[in-house]
């Protein structure tokens, strides 16, 4: 299988992800299966402006609409940062 790099881009051969991204030092867990990238996801019509900001590399949850310069936590580019919007429950 491929893995992919979620911050930069970077495929690798294999089925283990190297320890670091050789171009943007993500750690191992910044990768995900390429194949499962690929296929397409539910939709989902997001109404409003995301809740949160979740990094896809550390899972470090940064309150409001916007992601931080860097995650304070890994150091990670706000492009690693995933937006999760609330949910019905009001
Ligand atoms: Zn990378
Ligand atoms: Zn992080």
């Amino acid at each position: 299988m491929k893995l992919v790099c979620r911050i930069c881009g970077y495929t690798v051969e294999g089925d283990k992800a190297p320890e670091k991204c050789p171009i943007c030092r993500a750690p191992g867990e910044g990768f995900e299966d390429y194949d499962l990238k690929q296929q397409p996801q539910e939709e989902q019509k997001p109404s409003g402006p995301p809740k949160e900001q979740v990094c896809s590399v550390c899972g470090y949850t940064c309150p409001g609409p916007y992601a931080p310069e860097r995650c304070p936590i890994c150091k990670a580019p706000p492009t690693a940062f995933n937006p999760v919007y609330g949910s019905s429950e009001q």
